[in-house]
């Protein structure tokens, strides 16, 4: 697989994310737009952040927003986990995000995409300790080169926003925060739409319909994959065990088997938690 850090245009596009539509509009005006007519927002003389907060409950599409953003835009990304920052020796951390800023100015325009980002933000003073400290000091050094970040927008991505020290949440860092909710019934069946869009799926199967189903009652964008991948199974079973000569397409019946499997993955304790 590719090695962390290194910048690519990802293969996302908008039409792979359901829902979401709030979210879409505002990287169109913030970034997408601004990096396509960078000529119009000088006229204009708008001034606008350039740092976004994604924050909620797994699996809710934080890191197929931002990569359709880089797409939209035919912008560089490169994607960082968190975590994986800070498990390097003494001083290799801060080297390293650096390193990973100067990358980004280098193939400007680029996109940051910080994973997990709370693991690099903790509070000052609380679980992360003196490493943490460090790291966040650096982070917030090249966050506010702003001179420096031209063409550069950085997204951070997290489940724990509580737990993110508020100096890297002012207007120039990670500014602008952005809420990304678990789908309504509706944009779960958005979301089953958009997953299918390259699957056969039989002509009688109404996506909407599956959306709006009880049985997908909390379902995150992850757990209507893991669905669309159960029915799809389902549907090869069918296919090897049977030999039946049918075309090979998921079914109503795939589907009503996979929804007895699958489950949601965020439990009620944890969306009363994130709202
Ligand atoms: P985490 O907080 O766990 O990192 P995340 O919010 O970044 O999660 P993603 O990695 O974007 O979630 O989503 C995981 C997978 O779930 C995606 O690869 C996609 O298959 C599916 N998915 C999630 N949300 C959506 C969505 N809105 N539209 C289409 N697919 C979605």
């Amino acid at each position: 697989s590719r090695r962390e850090g290194f910048s690519t245009i990802p293969n996302v596009k908008w039409d792979d994310v359901g829902g979401l539509d709030r979210l879409r509009q505002e990287f169109d005006r913030y970034v997408v737009r601004r990096i396509k007519f960078p000529e119009y927002y000088e006229a204009l003389g708008m001034d606008l952040e350039t740092g976004f907060l994604l924050y909620g409950p797994p699996g809710c599409g934080k890191t197929l927003i931002a990569k359709a953003v880089a797409n939209e835009a035919g912008a560089n990304f490169i994607h960082i986990k968190g975590p994986e920052l800070l498990n390097k020796y003494v001083g290799e951390s801060e080297l390293a995000v650096r390193t990973i800023f100067t990358r980004a100015r280098t193939c400007a325009p680029c996109l940051l995409f910080f994973d997990e980002v709370d693991a690099l933000t903790t509070k000052r003073g609380k679980e992360g300790g003196w490493v943490v400290e460090r790291l966040l000091n650096q982070l917030l050094i090249e966050l506010d080169g702003a001179e420096q970040r031209r063409g550069v927008y950085v997204i951070g991505a997290t489940n724990r926003p509580e737990v993110i020290d508020s100096a890297v949440l002012r207007p120039g860092r990670f500014g602008k925060l952005l809420y990304v909710p678990l789908p309504s019934p509706d944009e779960r069946g958005m979301i089953l739409k958009a997953i299918a869009r390259k699957k056969p799926i039989d002509a009688t199967v109404d996506l909407m319909a599956i959306g709006k189903d009880t049985a997908c009652k909390n379902f995150s964008g992850a757990d209507l994959s893991a669905l669309m991948n159960e029915a799809a199974m389902a549907s090869l079973e069918e296919k090897l065990t049977l030999s039946s000569s049918s075309p090979l397409t998921i079914k109503v019946e795939h589907f009503e088997r996979a929804l007895v499997k699958i489950s949601p993955s965020v439990s009620d304790k944890q969306i009363q938690y994130y709202k």
